[in-house]
Parts: C-alpha cells; structure tokens; sequence
C-alpha cells in the first residue's frame, strides 16, 4: 500500500491550494481527483465563482500562484446597487479600505494545477475516492483507478475537499448538519458581451433579483431569481435577455450576446459541525454551502485551508497537535461570518413570497441605500475584512 504524509479528497480550490502549500514547506502531499485535468480547466459545468476577497487575493499571490491572476484580473473599487430605478455605487475601498478581485475560478484552478505540477507536486486525476477508513488512528483512503482497479492510500492525516455532494462530509460521526434551503434558484448565464458595467451590479426588482457580473471585458456572467420549479427549457436566450434588461429598470442594458453556458442553482446554506474526526479534516464545500449572493465559496475555501495548513505545519515542524485541535473552532468563526453575510444578502435582494417579510425588505434596501453605516457594513462584509482579511499576510513559512 503507498504511503503518504496528507491524503487530499478533491482538487478543487480548497485541495489544490492546501497541496500546494504543504509541498512548497516540504509535506508530501497526494490529490485524488475524480475528473480529468481537461474537465477540470475546461468545462463549461466548472464555471463558478468569480469575485475573489481582498485576501484571498492575497493568499494567491503569498502562495506563488498568482501571476495570471494578477495580469489578467480585473480589480473592482466596489459595487452598483440597482433598485427604484436608481443606480447607487458602493465604494469598498473608501469604507473598508480594499476593493475585490474579479478573476473566475476555473482560471485560478487551472493556475494551481499549472504551479503545483510544475514544482513536482501529484495529482492523480480520475482517480475517484470510494471510501475512507480508520481516521482516527491510522487514516486509509480508497479509491478506484481510471481501468476500475480499487486500491489503498495510507496516510498519517486525510483532508476531505471533495465540494458540496462531499462522499468525505458522511465520514464525520455524529456531524450535525446546520441548514437552510431558500424558496428560490439563480438561473445563471456566461455569455459573449460586453458586461452591462464595469463592475458588478446587484438589481432587485419586483420581477425578483439579478446579478450582473463577468469573467472578463468580454464575457459577461449574469444571474436571474427563478422560481425551484423552473427548467432551463422554459428560458429561451430571448427571453433570458428580455428578462434581464427589465430587471435592471432601465438604468444600464445587458447587451445580447452568444450564451455559452446555463445552468440552475437552487440557493441553500450548510455548516457541518464539527468540521474534523481523529486524523480527518473537511475544507471548502464540503464542510459548508453558501448561496453564492454574497460571493463568498471560494474564499471560504481558502480560509479554511489556511487554517489547517498553520495547524498541520505546527504538528510537521514542532509535533505541536494543539492548532489541529481547535481547527473546527478556529475555521467556523469565519463560516458563520459569512454565512450570516450570506444570508444578509440573500434575503435583502430577492424579492420573498412572504407579502410582509417583503414589505421589510424593500425597507432594509432603502435604508442600505441612505445609510453610511449600513453600507460599511456591507463593504467590510465583501471584501471579506472578517474573513480571508483575517488570513492575508499569514501564510509563510
Ligand atoms: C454549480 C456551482 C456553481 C457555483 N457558482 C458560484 C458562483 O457563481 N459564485 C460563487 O461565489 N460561488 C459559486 N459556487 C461555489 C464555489 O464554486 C465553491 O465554493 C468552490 O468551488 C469551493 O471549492 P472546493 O475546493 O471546496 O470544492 P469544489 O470546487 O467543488 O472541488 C471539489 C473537487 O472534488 C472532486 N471530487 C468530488 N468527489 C470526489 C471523489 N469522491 N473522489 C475524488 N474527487 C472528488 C470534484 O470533482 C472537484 O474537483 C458554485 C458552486 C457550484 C457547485
């Protein structure tokens, strides 16, 4: 049976990041990853989050992976809120001191895979994890090779970042599962056009929310609020356009262009607790769901990896086992932070069925829009100063 130093579910933003680290300080560590390398870099079902933190953005850079990111990017100073036909720019760098990075992670993937294969690290793709035994004393990974052999990883500790269906979630005895579905789904686009700004717009219309975002000068990634019941049929590319440019009320047009992927994400929120089992730990996804309003997935993945890496790298170095301990509780001071931003936006920008919990919502949106405070509070919440800000500067060796 091979052996290993950290086992790793998954490569995904969480994985790849965590892997790439350990190695730079010398830890072996083995991705298994059910996809192919094409799949993962290319696939128009791998194009997700967009929008990365300030720190996040940092952690990328500290980590030595963010070259591309950083010429090819695009840095936002804030956000446009659209609502009673007005367009209102919030300035995070005025009232948080930071603005985000627009960069989408099928590109950051791709820059991991590229950085970490090219310093020697393993990834064996298509190599799908079927279980995972013995984590507490002597952790045993077992996966199926791409000719269907099953085989045997041993490994002194096992990290489950194996996404939101995580097989590694159900190896957590006695987790408790905090969660909360919403009464509605995004029915999202990428599309071949200019953005309908140049940076993001947040609308919500009584025709129900939109999200107006992009990938690139040229590649546009919008939202609409659907109902759970919806099918991607019942959306023809007209009335996609149709719907879009109503929600935004007039106060800026998204142009039609070529639509190259569409998908339906139903909303929902997830905390795993505790989030670690003996010598097995849960980053990413597959330890907590966010409704991506907030955007916030992928740099919940990376606080959580740089959470483990400091404890890991206290036990490789100093046989220190305490941060590893209070890993679940160090990692879900930020889980629940952006949870709660999660939700904040959630429920203030979708129109809700509730006629008097929507009364309150259009009241909380005006106060938004007059209150400084409010929209600090926003600000300091995007970019992410409670979460990855935590983090930024804090992954050296
Ligand atoms: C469909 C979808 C759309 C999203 N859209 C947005 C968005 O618009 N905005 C936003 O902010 N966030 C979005 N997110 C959230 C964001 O993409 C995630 O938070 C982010 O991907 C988390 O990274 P991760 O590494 O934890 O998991 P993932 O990126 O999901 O990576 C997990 C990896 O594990 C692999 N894997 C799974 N099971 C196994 C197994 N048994 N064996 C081996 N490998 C396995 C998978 O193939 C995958 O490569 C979206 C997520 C999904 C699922």
């Amino acid at each position: 049976m091979r052996r290993v130093q950290v086992g790793i579910v998954g490569a995904g933003p969480a994985g790849l990041l965590l892997a790439h680290l350990l190695r730079r300080a010398g830890v072996e560590a083995l991705i298994l990853e059910a996809r192919s390398r094409e799949y993962l870099e290319t696939s128009p079902h791998r194009i997700r989050a967009g929008v990365l933190e300030w720190g996040t953005k940092e952690m990328a850079v500290m980590a030595g992976v963010g070259d591309r990111m950083l010429r090819e990017g695009l840095e936002h100073k804030g956000i446009y809120l659209a609502f009673d036909r007005a367009l209102q720019h919030v300035n995070f760098q005025i009232l948080a001191g930071h603005g985000i990075w627009v960069y989408g992670q099928q590109y950051l993937v791709r820059d991991l895979i590229h950085h970490h294969l090219g310093a020697g690290g393993e990834i064996l793709f298509e190599h799908e994890v079927v279980g995972l035994e013995n984590l507490e004393e002597n952790p045993v990974v077992v996966y199926r090779t791409p000719e269907g052999q099953e085989k045997q990883l041993a490994c002194e500790f096992v990290v489950g970042a194996d996404g939101s269906h995580s097989l590694a979630r159900q190896c957590i005895p006695q987790a408790k599962l905090h969660q909360k579905a919403y009464p509605f789904a995004w029915l999202g686009i990428l599309a071949e056009t200019r953005p309908a700004a140049e940076e993001l717009i947040y609308a919500s219309h009584e025709r129900g929310f939109a999200l107006f975002s992009m990938r690139s000068p040229t590649l546009a990634r919008n939202y609409l609020q659907v109902s759970l019941e919806e099918r991607l049929e019942q959306w023809p590319e007209e009335r996609i356009w149709e719907e879009l440019n109503l929600r935004l009320g007039g106060v800026a047009e998204a142009r039609p262009g070529t639509i190259l992927e569409k998908s339906l994400t139903p909303m929902r929120s997830l905390v795993v607790e505790p989030m670690q089992h003996g010598r097995f730990f849960l980053v990413g996804d597959a330890a907590h769901v966010v409704p991506p309003t907030g955007a916030k997935g992928m740099n919940l993945a990376f606080c959580d990896v740089a959470v483990l890496y400091q404890a890991l790298m206290a036990y490789y170095r100093d046989q220190d086992r305490s941060l590893l301990a209070r890993f679940t509780s160090e990692a879900l001071r930020h889980v629940w932070q952006a949870e709660f931003f999660s939700y904040w936006m959630t429920t203030l920008l979708h129109t809700l069925p509730d006629p008097f919990e929507e009364k309150l919502r259009q009241a909380k949106l005006r106060h938004l829009a007059e209150s400084p405070h409010l929209q600090r509070f926003l600000a300091e919440n995007y970019v992410g100063l409670y979460t990855s800000g935590r983090y930024a500067g804090n992954l050296g060796n």
